[in-house]
């Protein structure tokens, strides 16, 4: 919460009975905080808007130390205890894409109930209900399920393994509900994880991380993979 939402929460109380009916345009919450703040304070309220505006700007801060912060919030997505430092710069895209498919999820629900209301009216109710609802009950259904909740199960958002994963078409994340057809194997975590491998095997994370040397029954190095291992990334 900022210093001026903080402030506006407190000053939220309602006017004194005896106050004078107010003329003119309405004033708006944050006007009104501003003059009380002002009254008590014994300043005027401009001193009080750039003190303010000073405060805002200390808030918004330094940009660096605002991915700092981001890198001590807990992983958006279920990790499966793979090490996952390298993905704070997309966990903070993750958390911004969450955010706007719940407001969307809240949104399609919303305008279902909506609709719903229509359902058992006359027969132009009933009509349009038949016409909006199915396209709306969908929306519903595709916020939730595409919301990004797992790294994928299959490559574990590894650089190397994901830009030829199936099970994310690269994207390096899954759905809500996308892991209820994964098998056991992909799911085990942290050391044990394991990840797909060529013709329908697992590979370790390491096995993953080293193709080159890993044993040459279960891996068939494509051109992309010995261009990978040069780059000496670790992940
Ligand atoms: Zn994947």
């Amino acid at each position: 919460m900022t210093t001026l939402e903080r402030i506006l929460k407190a000053q939220k109380a309602p006017p004194a009975p005896d106050a004078p009916p107010t003329l003119g345009r309405p004033r708006t919450a944050r006007g009104e905080a501003v003059d009380m703040v002002a009254a008590a304070s014994g300043v005027t309220p401009n001193a009080v808007r750039r003190s303010l505006a000073k405060l805002a700007e200390e808030e918004a801060g330094d940009p660096a130390e605002s991915i700092e912060q981001a890198a001590d919030l807990p992983p958006p997505v279920e990790t499966w205890g793979v090490p996952v430092e390298h993905l704070a710069q997309e966990f903070a895209e993750i958390r911004i894409v969450q955010a706007a498919m719940d407001e969307a999820a809240r949104a399609t629900k919303a305008a279902l109930a909506a609709v719903k209301a229509l359902k058992d009216g006359g027969k132009l109710s009933s009509w349009a209900f038949l016409k909006v609802a199915p396209a709306l009950s969908n929306a519903a259904e595709d916020t939730r399920y595409w919301r990004p909740t797992y790294l994928c199960a299959y490559c574990k958002g590894l650089v190397h393994r994901r830009a030829a994963c199936t099970g994310c078409a690269g994207v390096g994340y899954l759905g809500n509900t996308a892991v209820e057809g994964i098998a056991m194997e992909l799911q085990r975590r942290g050391e044990d994880a394991l990840v797909t491998g060529p013709k329908g095997t697992f590979m370790t994370l390491e096995q993953a991380r080293t193709p080159a040397k890993a044993p040459a029954k279960e891996i068939e190095l494509t051109d992309q993979d010995i261009a990978a291992s040069d780059e000496d990334i670790p992940f």
